[in-house]
C-alpha cells in the first residue's frame, strides 16, 4: 500500500512537496529535538488522491489514519473520546508554499458531552474545559458544516447581554454550558444535521473539511494572485493540543528570528497570556511583545530565544514561529521561512553575509525580484508631510507611502482600483476574504490588531504600506465613516499613510523619486558582478533614460520614436504629415519634424554618453495619431490649406478594421519612404553633430515589424543612403548598425536569411505574442483574466513569456540565425523583458541583453544574476 501518512519523526525538511512546509518542518523541529507536540501527517498526495476519488477519502488513506492516530494515542497515553482522559487534537492545513490564513484549521478536537468532563476532572480547570469545548463546536460548526461566523457570534452576543457582561472572560462556566446547547441548536437548525459526537467521526469530517479548503475561493484567489501552480494540494497536520488558555501561567504567540518589516537583526514578536493560537493572528486582542515576555516569564524566554537561534542557523533564514506555552511548558507549533517587506529581504539577506551564514549567491537568491518594486516607489515628501494633518499613529505594519481614497469593502477597493482610482483600504480588521481587495489597494489601514494580525502579515507579503492596531480610530464599516478626535471622514476623502512611521495623515502628502542606496545598493553590486546577461532600457526621452540610469540601466534597447510626439505641440506636424495627399505635401511636414526628432535623439544620445541607444523607426498604426474631434479637424484644416470635408474625408480614408494588423511598422516606411529617410536624416544628422564634437555615439537603428527580409532590405537600403550622404555632407565618419525587431512570426521562422542582412535581433515579444498566440493586445484582457483562472494558460502571456509556444519560435530563430551571423546581438525589449521568470528564460537561451521600463531595470538586474547563479547550481549537480 502507497504510503500517504507519515508520523512527525519519519518527515523531514526537504519533504515540502509531499508534507507539506508546515508538517515538513514541524517533522523536522522534531528530530532536532524541539519541544514540538507529537502528532501526524497527512500528505498532499493524500489530497490529490481525495480530489481524483470524487472527493472522497479513500480506504487506504482512512486506515493509515487509523493506525497512526494508534500510535499518537499510545504515545500521548491518552485516547481520542476517552471519557476519563481524552486526547484532544488540531487538525491544520499547509500545502508546499504558505498560503497564511486561506485555508481551514480546526483546534480542540475530540470534544463532546462525555470529553468535556473527563477534561474538566483532568485539568482540575471547568472553565477551561467548557472554554475549549464551546471554541470547538464553533470553529466545528463554522469551518467543517457551513454554519457562519457571524450567527455564533449573535448567540454569544445574546447570552452575554442577558448576563450583562462586556468581554467573553466574564462568562462563567454555567453560561458557557447554556452557549454550547444554544450553538449546538443553531448548528441543527443551520445545517439541518447535529453536531457530531463520535469523535473519529470528528477528526474525519475535519481532514475532509481541510481538503475541500484547497479549492475554496479565497485559496484560489491566493494562488492566482502569487502565480503558484502545479502543487498537489494541501497536506493535513494532526496534532496533540497544547493549550495557551489554561491560565496565567499559559500564553500563545508568534514570533520572528529577525523584525520582517525593517530586516534588524532583534529577536521579535507577540504573544498573550491565557489565549488560544487564534487570538493574536485573527488581531482581535492587541498582543505584548517579546520584551514583555523577557520580565513575565524569564526562563521561557530564554529557551525560545535559544530556539530562535537554533532554529535560524538550521534554517539559514529568518523564521516565523508559533509557540505556546501550557502551564509553564513552551511548545513549538510551527516554523517557516517568514514572509517580509523587501527593505527587511535585503537587510536580511546582506546581514545573514556578513555574518558568514550564506554566500552571496545565496542571499541573492532570497530576495524576491518582484519584491524590489518596492524600493523604486516613491516616498513621502516629508516638506509636504509637515504642512499637513497627522491624525492619529498605529503600529508601522509594513513600511512605504500610500495615498488615496477612503473606502471600507474590498470590494469597493477593487472596482474603484479597476476605474485606475487610488484608494486606501480602511478596516475594524482585516479577513482572508479582503484579499484581492487588499491588492487592489494601494495601502490598508485597520483600527486593531497587532504586528501579526492578518493585515500585518498579508501587508508585508504584498509589499503593501500597511497601518494596524489604530485604536484611536472609529471605524464603522456598516455607516462608511470614521472617526477621529471629534472629525468624520467619508468614504471618497483622501488619506495618506506613512507604513514606516505607522502614520495617518489627512489629505494627500506629496511623493518624491527613490534612490538605490545602502543595502539595496550592495544586492545590486553583488547581482551586476554575478550576471552575464546586459540590462537596457525602453526609454523614449531623456527623463525616462536618465531614471533608467539611475537604476543601473547599459543602454537603451527601444527608442519607440512614435512617442516623441505625443506631445501637443508636436502631433499637429506628424497629422500634417499623415494627411498630406502628395509626397510633397508629407515632405513639407517631415521638414517641419526632422528638428524636432534631431534635438530629441542628440539629447538622448548625450544622455546615454557612450552606452548603447536603439531607435525603432516609427511604428504604430497611423489613425493613432488622427484628429478625432471635429474641431481638430477643422484647425488642423485651416493650418494645411484644405476645406475641412477633404480632410474628413481623409481620416475615414485611413480607418483600418484591424490596425495592429494593418498599415504599420516597416510598412509605413516602405510606402512612405520619405517617413524613413527623416528619421535616418535625424538620426545621423545627431550623430554626426555630436562626433564632430569628439563623442563617439554608434546609434543602432531598429525597423519594426519585418516579416520578410525584403522588408528588411528595403528599408536598410534607405538607412545606408541616408548614413552616407549625412557622412559626406557633414565631412566626418561614424559608425552604425542597422538591425530588426523579430516580431512576427514569419521573421521567427525565417532568421536565417534575415540575419544574413541584419546586425541585430530584438524580440518585440508583445508583437510576438499576439501573433503567435492570435490574441489582440488591445481585446485579449477581456478573457484572459479567465483564461488563467481556469488554467488554460498559468500566466497572462503578454506578462510572462509563453515559453512553450512563442520561447520556442524565439529559439527556433536563435538556432537558425547563429550559424549564419555567429556574432549576432540578441535582446528582447517587449515587455516580458523586465519580468523575472522570462528574463531567466532569455539568459538561458542565449541573449546578450534584455530591455525593460526604467522601474523595472534593478529587477531585471537581480533576476539575471539569478539565472546566472540557478545556471552554475545546474551546472555543478550534473
Ligand atoms: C513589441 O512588440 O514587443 C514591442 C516592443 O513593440 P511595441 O510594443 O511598440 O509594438
Ligand atoms: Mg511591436
Amino acid at each position: 500500500m502507497k504510503k500517504y501518512v507519515y508520523a512527525f519523526r519519519e518527515g523531514n525538511k526537504d519533504q515540502k512537496p509531499l508534507l507539506g512546509g508546515k508538517g515538513a518542518n514541524l517533522a523536522d523541529m522534531t528530530n532536532l529535538g524541539l519541544p514540538v507536540p507529537p502528532g501526524f501527517i497527512i500528505s498532499t498526495e493524500a489530497c490529490a488522491l481525495y480530489y481524483e476519488t470524487d472527493k472522497k477519502i479513500s480506504s487506504d488513506v482512512a486506515e493509515q489514519i487509523e493506525e497512526k492516530l494508534a500510535e499518537l494515542e499510545k504515545t500521548m497515553g491518552k485516547k481520542l473520546g476517552d471519557k476519563n482522559d481524552p486526547l484532544l487534537v488540531s487538525v491544520r492545513s499547509g500545502a508546499a508554499l504558505s498560503m497564511p490564513g486561506m485555508m481551514d484549521t480546526i483546534l480542540n478536537l475530540g470534544l463532546n458531552d462525555e470529553t468535556v468532563l473527563g477534561l474538566s476532572e483532568k485539568t482540575q480547570n471547568e472553565r477551561f474545559a467548557y472554554d475549549s469545548y464551546r471554541r470547538f463546536i464553533q470553529m466545528f460548526g463554522d469551518v467543517v458544516m457551513g454554519v457562519a461566523h457571524h450567527h455564533f457570534e449573535e448567540v454569544l452576543q445574546g447570552v452575554k447581554d442577558k448576563k450583562g457582561y462586556k468581554v467573553d472572560t466574564e462568562l462563567k462556566v454555567e453560561d458557557l454550558k447554556t452557549l454550547i446547547e444554544g450553538y449546538k441548536k443553531l448548528i441543527q437548525t443551520e445545517a439541518g444535521k447535529m453536531f457530531p459526537t463520535d469523535t473519529k467521526k470528528q477528526l474525519l469530517m475535519a481532514i475532509d473539511a481541510v481538503f475541500n479548503s484547497w479549492n475554496n475561493n479565497r485559496a484560489i484567489a491566493y494562488r492566482r494572485l502569487y502565480n503558484i501552480h502545479g502543487l498537489l494540494g494541501t497536506a493535513v497536520n494532526v496534532q496533540s493540543m497544547v493549550f495557551g488558555n489554561m491560565g496565567d501561567d499559559s500564553a500563545t504567540g508568534v514570533c520572528f528570528t529577525r523584525n520582517p518589516s525593517t530586516g534588524e537583526n532583534a529577536f521579535y514578536g507577540e504573544y498573550l497570556i491565557n489565549a488560544q493560537g487564534e487570538d493574536v493572528v485573527a488581531g482581535i486582542r492587541t498582543p505584548k511583545n517579546m520584551d514583555e515576555l523577557k520580565s513575565e516569564m524569564p526562563k521561557l524566554y530564554e529557551e525560545l530565544y535559544a530556539i530562535r537561534e537554533k532554529l535560524e542557523k538550521h534554517y539559514k533564514d529568518m523564521q516565523d514561529m508559533e509557540f505556546t506555552i501550557e502551564r509553564g511548558k513552551l511548545y513549538m507549533l510551527q516554523t517557516r521561512n517568514g514572509k517580509r517587506t523587501a527593505a527587511a529581504a535585503v537587510r536580511i539577506a546582506v546581514e545573514l553575509v556578513d555574518e558568514g551564514m550564506i554566500s552571496k549567491e545565496e542571499a541573492l537568491l532570497k530576495v524576491d525580484p518582484e519584491s524590489l518594486n518596492q524600493f523604486l516607489h516613491k516616498r513621502l515628501d516629508p516638506a509636504s508631510k509637515r504642512q499637513k494633518e497627522l491624525l492619529t499613529k498605529g503600529l508601522p505594519a509594513s513600511p512605504g507611502a500610500a495615498v488615496g481614497k477612503v473606502v471600507f469593502t474590498a470590494d469597493k477597493a477593487k472596482t474603484l482600483a479597476q476605474e485606475g482610482e487610488k484608494v486606501i483600504l480602511c478596516r475594524l480588521e482585516t479577513s482572508p476574504e479582503d484579499i484581492e481587495g487588499m491588492h487592489a489597494s494601494q495601502g490598508i489601514l485597520t483600527a486593531r490588531g497587532g504586528m501579526t494580525s492578518h493585515a500585518a502579515v498579508v501587508g508585508r507579503g504584498m509589499g503593501k504600506c500597511c497601518v494596524v492596531g489604530c485604536s484611536e480610530l472609529t471605524i464603522s464599516e456598516k455607516e462608511k465613516i470614521i472617526e477621529i478626535k471629534g472629525k468624520t471622514i467619508h468614504e471618497g476623502d483622501i488619506l495618506t499613510l506613512d507604513g514606516t512611521l505607522g502614520e495617518v495623515i489627512l489629505g494627500a502628502v506629496d511623493l518624491i523619486e527613490p534612490e538605490v542606496s545602502g543595502n539595496f545598493a550592495k544586492i545590486m553590486e553583488w547581482a551586476d558582478a554575478i550576471r552575464t546577461l546586459k540590462v537596457r532600457t525602453n526609454a523614449d526621452t531623456p527623463k525616462d533614460a536618465a531614471q533608467a540610469l539611475k537604476f543601473g540601466a547599459e543602454g537603451i534597447g527601444l527608442c519607440r520614436t512614435e512617442h516623441m510626439f505625443f506631445e501637443e505641440s508636436r502631433i499637429r506636424a506628424v497629422r500634417e504629415m499623415i494627411l498630406a495627399e502628395t509626397v510633397e505635401g508629407r515632405k513639407k511636414a517631415l521638414e517641419k519634424i526632422l528638428p524636432m526628432q534631431r534635438g530629441d535623439f542628440k539629447e538622448l544620445f548625450e544622455t546615454m554618453a557612450d552606452r548603447p541607444v536603439t531607435i525603432r523607426y516609427l511604428d504604430p498604426p497611423l489613425h493613432e495619431f488622427l484628429p478625432k474631434e471635429d474641431e481638430e479637424i477643422a484647425e488642423l484644416a485651416k493650418e494645411m490649406g484644405v476645406e475641412i470635408q477633404t480632410l474628413k474625408n481623409k481620416v475615414v480614408e485611413l480607418h483600418e478594421l484591424n490596425p495592429m494588423l494593418g498599415h504599420r511598422g516597416c510598412r509605413l516606411g516602405i510606402t512612405f519612404p520619405e517617413i524613413s529617410e527623416m528619421q535616418s536624416r535625424a538620426v545621423f544628422e545627431a550623430t554626426a553633430e555630436l562626433a564632430k564634437a569628439g563623442k563617439k555615439v554608434i546609434p543602432e537603428v531598429m525597423i519594426p515589424l519585418v516579416g520578410k527580409v525584403e522588408e528588411f532590405e528595403n528599408q536598410k537600403a534607405i538607412v545606408d543612403a541616408v548614413a552616407e550622404l549625412v557622412k559626406k555632407e557633414q565631412g566626418v565618419d561614424f559608425e552604425y548598425s542597422v538591425g530588426t525587431m523579430i516580431e512576427v512570426p514569419r521573421a521567427a521562422l525565417t532568421a536565417d536569411q534575415i540575419a544574413a542582412k541584419a546586425e541585430f535581433f530584438s524580440y518585440g515579444t508583445n508583437d510576438l505574442t499576439q501573433m503567435t498566440c492570435g490574441f489582440s493586445r488591445d481585446d485579449a484582457g477581456k478573457f484572459l483574466d479567465y483564461y488563467v483562472s481556469a488554467g488554460i494558460y498559468k500566466r497572462d502571456p503578454f506578462q510572462a513569456i509563453d515559453q512553450e509556444g512563442v520561447g520556442q519560435l524565439m529559439k527556433i530563430s536563435i538556432e537558425k540565425a547563429k550559424p549564419i551571423r555567429p556574432n549576432i546581438k540578441l535582446g528582447i525589449c517587449g515587455e516580458h523583458g523586465g519580468e523575472p521568470s522570462s528574463v531567466e528564460f532569455c539568459h538561458n537561451i542565449g541573449l546578450n541583453y534584455v530591455s525593460c521600463s526604467p522601474f523595472r531595470v534593478p529587477i531585471a538586474r537581480l533576476a539575471a544574476a539569478q539565472a546566472k547563479i540557478k545556471e552554475t547550481l545546474n551546472q555543478t549537480k550534473k
